[in-house]
């Protein structure tokens, strides 16, 4: 075997193939920013597709309708959040040119918009997001209007219940029903979603379930599935089955990992290289280090050590479930670089003493500390590596799950850190914009 390490040259490394790392890879090369992007395998797929930006206002009680008006809020009240420090213009264009993109490779999403959207939840639970895949999209607007649909859940396939979501949904749904079918050609035992969106890839098995789903529609002109409607393409699948039946139908995310996370995974390793991204997917990063004239990442796969050599770094490796963040005995620790980690003084700190207190638990809100460049800083106070930004779950200061902001987080801090990384790059001495877009 060669022990020889292979060499790669680039100007941005990305490190976290997470929304936050996809986005930047996304936002710099619409920047023509040169890079390469390793990522071991994280959350992006247990998502729900949904992209939150706000839905939940600090303890205060209900769901935000208006998020631009929420970030304002927020702003007065958490200074230091992620989101409190990243213009909205940004993040308005964060959202926008993430989900340009996502439509150019057939996973079209509603533009984002002044209100959050009701989104359904795998149980029939209702939450606001900011944007949806379009495949999604009509069941919100059935629900709002009490159309005639009905849930059609397969059997053998666990996880998602179509009497479960008339029964939480029913009172608000007064025209919600559902009904169970076989899917076409997997009549025994235990079916997966995955299986079955690719099955759906094939115009003879559409063909089949589409006459299905005719067959048992009744006097209901719209109907919801579980996520199914193809891993790849699924606005094609999704245009097919609806001409094919006749029926308006909608998606609904199943429990991760959903197919509605999968197949972004799926798109992004497949688009980002079409865009020029070299791509070291399900790979670790090991080491990071930083010279005088750039910084090298350490990493190795089946066929041995890799190099990667960059102008610039981010660092969107997640908390703790992706493996950023690590907790210890004696507290938590950033895994890369040893960076100083904001967190509770003591692990006594970590939890409040109710689990559903609705103020959340500070452990949190731990995370790695960054300048307006979304630089993170070192245990002096100041910027840790000129080379160095980073962005998304990582950050401190925030809780994206009680706020429901966990994609808005990504993104915004992305197209920071990739604004920071663009000014470093060719205009060091010039503070950084807004609302360019060269490609
Ligand atoms: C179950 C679930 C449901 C969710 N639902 C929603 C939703 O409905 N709406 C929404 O907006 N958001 C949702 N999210 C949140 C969203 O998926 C992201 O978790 C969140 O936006 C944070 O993204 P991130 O990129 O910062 O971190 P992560 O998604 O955690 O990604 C970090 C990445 O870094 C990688 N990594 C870590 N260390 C290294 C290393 N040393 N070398 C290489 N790679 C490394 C990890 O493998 C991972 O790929 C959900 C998340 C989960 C888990």
């Amino acid at each position: 075997m060669n022990q020889e390490p292979r060499h790669f040259t680039t100007q941005l490394a990305v490190i976290g193939s997470g929304i936050a790392g996809f986005a930047a890879s996304i936002f710099a090369a619409r920047r023509n920013i040169r890079s390469a992007q390793v990522g071991n395998t994280g959350a992006v797929a247990y998502t729900t597709g949904y992209l939150d930006l706000i839905g939940k206002q600090g303890s205060a009680p209900g769901s935000v309708a208006d998020p631009w008006q929420a970030l304002k809020t927020l702003r007065e009240s958490e200074p230091q959040h992620p989101l409190s420090r990243v213009a909205q213009a940004e993040i308005r264009q964060a959202f926008a040119e993430f989900t340009e993109f996502l439509g150019e490779f057939g996973l079209a999403y509603s533009a984002p918009g002044e209100r959050n959207l009701t989104a359904l939840s795998p149980i029939g639970t209702l939450k606001p997001t900011l944007c949806m895949p379009a495949t999604m999209a009509a069941g919100p607007a059935a629900l709002a209007g009490n159309a005639a649909c009905v849930i059609v859940d397969i059997h053998g396939l666990k996880g998602f219940s179509g009497a479960e979501m008339v029964a939480n949904l029913g009172q608000q749904w007064p025209a919600l029903s559902t009904q169970r079918v076989t899917f076409p050609d997997m009549a025994r035992g235990e079916v997966y979603p995955e299986v079955m969106a690719r099955a759906l890839e094939v115009p003879a098995t559409r063909a089949k379930f589409a006459a299905l789903l005719k067959a048992l529609a009744g006097p209901a002109t719209v109907i919801g599935l579980p996520a199914i409607l193809g891993m790849h393409g699924p606005d094609q699948v999704h245009a097919e089955l609806e001409r094919l039946s006749g029926l308006e139908i909608f998606e609904i995310p199943t429990m991760p990992p959903s197919v509605a996370g999968l197949r972004l995974r799926e798109l992004f390793e497949q688009a980002l290289p079409r865009k020029g991204v070299t791509l070291i997917p399900q790979q670790k990063v090991s080491a990071l280090s930083f010279e005088d004239d750039g910084a090298t990442l350490a990493l190795s796969d089946s066929y041995g050590a890799i190099r990667v050599h960059a102008q610039a770094v981010i660092l969107a490796t997640g908390r703790f479930m992706s493996g950023g963040l690590h907790a210890h005995q004696s507290g938590v620790r950033e895994q890369l670089l040893d960076l100083p980690v904001t967190q509770p003084a003591s692990r006594a700190e970590w939890y409040r003493e109710r689990c559903t207190d609705p103020l959340g638990h500070p452990i949190n809100r731990a995370g790695i500390e960054v300048d307006d460049l979304c630089r993170p800083l070192s245990k002096e106070g100041g910027v840790y590596n000129k080379r160095l930004f980073a962005a998304g779950s990582i950050l401190a200061h925030h809780d994206w799950i009680r706020s429901r902001s966990g994609a808005g987080i990504a993104l915004a801090t992305a197209f920071k850190a990739v604004t920071g990384v663009e000014q470093f790059l060719f205009n060091p001495g010039r503070p950084s914009r807004v609302g360019h877009n060269r490609r």
